[in-house]
């Protein structure tokens, strides 16, 4: 028989050696990335075969098999599912597709420090993980619909080998060739613990093999059909990793029964870190669609608006047809009614944390807030709602504020929120422009999130109030009562006295500067420095004007 040998893409070199010169500390995880894997395969069959039923050949009976032989060191995780030809192999198991794969690890090589060791534990290295534990991997596996089995094999070291094999109906065989130090993997009462901790949450049975009869070693029921009094926090837990992709613990989980017009089980998470890929635009989020238990589809848009793109777990519908393309989700009612559910439902939630966890609330906004923003100017039937989640930093304290708050502590006279934006916190507190708002005791709230720029001029207003940066021309602090009386006095009986030779100055200023500027006026709002620069009161602010340039290059 002819056997292929072939080179693994250069990235999935690297992220063996990684894997072999192990930075998980925990090696019991490569068999929850098998089995994960191998209930992905089910799941991926039983949506294929809702067109083309051929496909299941009579056995619709999914299953994840796990085989040991403790002579040998061998354990095998067997599944049932839609199984690869010889192009899947190479493509799914000869590189990576997965583009934070890729980006991890330029993370990881460019730095030798530690802490970024700890950085893999956002990415999951799915199926090379066996590598972990074994120094020869052999995959068999048949395509559902083929007649023709292709075996895989390697040993981690740069190459690997196709060659065409036998098997007995569809699906995939992994074989892993146990390392001396990893011989526990073939006894059954480590197999039993690390499924039932890790990946009992699978919906199809994971059973082990076993010359007495079979044991299924998980609930084997999706999770998010059980009643909430049946699941633990750490089965939540699990859930999370294997839906998410997330290595770490969820922030909030919503499990919920729509009921009503509409039915439908939510199981969402809000994470708890920031995802490394929040703004990368081929991101596609993690939020399943399941229509009656079966999988049709993950990360669409349709689900959830962008603003909640950090949102991921599960949706199943009692009402879609089976039959719907994913083509067809884009604009059927149906989900369009889901998605305004989930939405209402996640901001609830989160507006009873703001109420309730206020510290916890604070650091899910430092992740995520710049993202829900997003939401000021895209989603216009949550602005408001949206706008009292906001939290800003601002010149009153070191800590977040709401507009409310800021509000509440408006001065007499004041008509608008006052703002100044720009990269930098500690610089912007810096800004001359601050000066006389400083003096006076109002507050200006300090923005530096890009999206900023977005939404400010799309609301325009909080409260009836509106948002006016201090770089533009006609922030009046006349009208404003500052907090001590006697001074601003004293300003005005100074400004008379000075006005003629400030006069003079501002026209040496004018003919020194030119066309640089558009006008050189007298201000109230600086106390210390001597000048600053402002936009326009039509004009662009400052920032927006600068972002604009850099785009422009
Ligand atoms: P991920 O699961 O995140 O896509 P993995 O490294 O775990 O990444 O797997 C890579 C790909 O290999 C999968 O996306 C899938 O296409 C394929 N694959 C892995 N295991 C199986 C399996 N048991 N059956 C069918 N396809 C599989
Ligand atoms: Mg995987």
């Amino acid at each position: 028989m002819t056997e292929e040998k072939m080179r693994f893409e250069a990235e999935v070199s690297r992220l063996l050696d990684i894997v072999v010169h192990s930075l998980y500390s925990n090696k019991d995880i490569f068999l929850r990335e098998l089995i994960s894997n191998a209930s992905d395969a089910c799941d991926k069959l039983r949506y294929e075969a809702i067109a083309k039923p051929d496909l299941l050949a009579g056995d619709a009976d999914f299953k994840v098999r796990l085989l040991t032989d403790n002579v040998r060191n061998v354990l095998t995780i067997a599944d049932n599912g839609i199984g690869m030809n010889k192009e899947d192999l190479v493509e799914n198991l000869g590189t990576i597709a997965n583009s934070g794969t890729a980006k991890f690890l330029d993370a990881v090589s460019k730095s030798d420090n530690a802490k970024d060791v700890d950085l893999i534990g956002q990415f999951g290295v799915g199926f090379y993980s066996a590598f972990m534990v074994a120094n020869k991997v052999e995959v068999v596996s048949r395509k559902a619909g083929d007649d023709q089995a292709w075996k895989w094999s390697s040993d981690g070291k740069g190459e690997y080998t196709i060659a065409e094999a036998e098997m007995e109906g569809r699906g995939t065989q992994i074989t892993l060739h146990l390392t001396d130090d990893n011989k526990e993997f073939t006894d059954e009462h480590r197999l039993r613990h690390i499924v039932k901790t890790y990946s009992d949450h699978i919906g199809i049975p994971v059973v082990l093999m076993k010359g007495d009869g079979d044991e299924t070693l998980n609930e084997a029921s999706a999770l998010w059909t059980r009643p909430k009094s049946e699941i633990t926090e750490e089965q939540y837990k699990e859930f999370y990793k294997h839906t998410s992709h997330a290595f770490d613990d969820p922030w909030k989980t919503i499990h919920y029964q729509a009921e009503g017009a509409i039915e439908y089980t939510g199981l969402l998470y809000l994470p708890t870190m920031r995802p490394f890929d929040l703004y990368d635009p081929q991101r596609t989020g993690h939020l399943k669609l399941y229509v009656r238990k079966v999988f049709i589809t993950e990360g669409a848009n349709e689900l959830l608006p962008p603003w909640l793109r950090f949102v991921s777990g599960v949706v199943d519908s009692q009402d879609l047809p089976l039959n719907v393309s994913r083509e067809m989700l884009q604009d059927h009612p149906l989900l369009t009614k889901i998605k305004n559910g989930l939405t209402k439902k996640v901001l609830s939630e989160l507006e009873t944390a703001a109420k309730k966890d206020t510290e916890g609330y604070e650091t899910f906004w430092e992740n995520f807030g710049s993202v829900v923003k997003e939401g000021l100017y895209e989603d216009q039937t949550n602005r408001d709602r949206i706008l009292k989640l906001a939290r800003f930093r601002s010149t009153h304290g070191d800590g977040w504020t709401t507009l409310a708050d800021y509000v509440e502590r408006m001065k007499d006279g004041q008509k608008a929120i006052y703002y100044i934006s720009g990269e930098d916190i500690d610089a912007l507190k810096r800004s001359p422009q601050l000066e006389g708002f400083a003096a006076k005791g109002i507050e200006v709230l300090l923005l530096t999130d890009p999206v900023d720029e977005f939404w400010m001029p799309s609301v325009g207003q909080f409260d009836g109030k509106d948002f006016k940066s201090v770089t533009r021309g006609g922030a009046d602090l006349n009208d404003i009562k500052s907090d001590d009386k006697d001074d601003a006095k004293d300003e005005k009986k100074d400004d008379a006295a000075n006005e003629a030779s400030v006069s003079a100055l501002i026209a040496a200023i004018k003919v020194a500067l030119g066309s640089g500027v558009k006008d050189v006026r007298e201000s109230d709002r600086l106390t210390s420095s001597a000048c600053c620069l402002i936009a326009d009161e039509m004009g662009m602010d400052l920032r927006m004007e600068r972002l604009m340039k850099q785009h422009n290059r």
